[in-house]
């Protein structure tokens, strides 16, 4: 397996909406494996593909409570309730806030063998489904924030890059 580069935010391939997968071939297994690696490696709970650079409608999770996959070319239906908790993306490594989704989400989607998957997710895994999904149509957590929200975000990624710099 291989671990791929996790592009960060300034990166335009992040901003650019992905492409439906077409070929669920063997080479679309293997990138669901190396993105797989690439997110626990990270350690992330979701990684969607054009944070590895490619262009493609798919992402992979693990909530860390029993669910875990690849999904491609998934749509979200159904959105109802709120919830407001601590969110990050590995693709802006370091800052979290709080961030608004909707508490129970429909995804329907295809595997990696481009059998059809309808998945009815609550809590962190219907956040995580927002977030990726968002990935794929070039949004990211940050627009979801308030003005106030996104400079706290950009100060804590300042800082941070701050520490870095002096080692510490
Ligand atoms: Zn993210």
């Amino acid at each position: 397996m291989t671990l791929m580069r996790i592009r960060t935010l300034g990166d335009p391939v992040l901003r650019r909406p992905c492409r439906p997968v077409e070929a669920f071939d063997d080479a679309l297994r293997r990138l669901a494996a190396d993105m797989l690696e690439t997110m626990y490696e990270a350690p992330g709970v979701g990684l969607a593909a054009n944070q590895v650079g490619l262009s493609i409608a798919c992402f992979v999770f693990d909530d860390r409570d029993g669910n875990s996959g690849f999904l491609a070319n998934p749509t979200l239906s159904e959105l109802d309730g709120r919830q407001l908790d601590s969110e990050g993306c590995l693709s802006i490594p370091g800052p979290y806030h709080d961030t608004e989704r909707a508490l129970d989400v429909r995804l329907r989607g295809q595997d990696e063998h481009g059998e059809p998957v309808d998945i009815r997710a609550e809590g962190f895994l219907a956040r995580i489904f927002q977030h990726e999904t968002d990935h794929l149509n070039g949004m990211m957590y940050i627009d979801r924030l308030d003005e106030a929200g996104r400079r706290d975000v950009m100060r804590q990624l300042r800082e941070l890059e701050l520490k870095r710099a002096q080692g510490g």
